[in-house]
């Protein structure tokens, strides 16, 4: 594990540009964590870089298992974090990144402790987030209206979060984002520098 390890939840109604705001952050340096879902693929979507995508039995056999540290079930789909997902990211030096929604990131606070930071990502207002859902065109006029009245629900909990991000443009969004993650590599407990440079000092 990295030894100024940190891990970053990041949640938002659907829609509202996490994946293109995360794409921002160095793959060398971060870890993007594949939940495993029962959702279809979309047009453009990898398997076992989007997604896991994975049957209903196949998912249910995992839970009976215990093998997602969280797991969700949103309008008849499942969405979960495997635990074997998360030791990728230990053992490969880098930060950890989770985009899930606010209940399973709500469960992940006690587990992770400090280590982790949660940032809520906000719309501007909701006509915007139905325009992008509807640019999107991964979902139906039904399905937009779910999200939406999901996001209502979602919204609700921002205050529970560390930091609330705006994303009304991208790039000011990006610079948030960045400033967030740079504040908290700073925290004495993130960086033991400062211990060796005491010692120096004390010699
Ligand atoms: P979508 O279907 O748009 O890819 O995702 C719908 C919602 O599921 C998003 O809010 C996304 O953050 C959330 N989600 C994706 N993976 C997970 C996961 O592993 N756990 C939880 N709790 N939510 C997830």
């Amino acid at each position: 594990m990295k030894n100024n390890f940190l891990i970053v939840i990041i949640s938002g109604p659907s829609g509202v540009g996490k994946t293109t705001l995360l794409r921002c952050l160095p793959s060398e340096n971060f870890y993007f964590s594949v939940s495993h879902t029962t959702r279809t693929p979309r047009k453009e979507e990898v398997n076992g870089k989007d997604y896991y995508f994975v049957s209903k039995e196949e998912f249910l056999r995992m839970i009976e298992n215990n093998e997602f540290l969280e797991w969700i079930e949103v309008f008849g789909t499942y969405y979960g974090t495997s635990i074997k997902e998360i030791n990728k990211a230990f053992s490969q030096n880098k930060h950890l990144v989770l985009d899930i929604e606010v209940i399973g990131a709500t469960r992940l606070r006690n587990f992770f402790g400090n280590l982790a930071i949660f940032i809520f990502i906000l719309p501007p207002n909701l006509e915007i987030l139905k325009e992008r859902l509807k640019k999107r065109g991964a979902e139906n006029e039904t399905e937009i209206e779910k999200r939406i009245n999901r996001a209502v629900e979602e919204i609700k909990f921002a205050g529970w979060f560390d930091y609330i991000i705006i994303n009304d443009e991208l790039e000011k969004a990006k610079e948030c984002l960045f400033s967030i993650i740079n504040a908290e590599l700073c925290k004495p407990y993130r960086n033991n520098k400062w211990k060796e440079i005491l010692k120096n000092i004390n010699k």
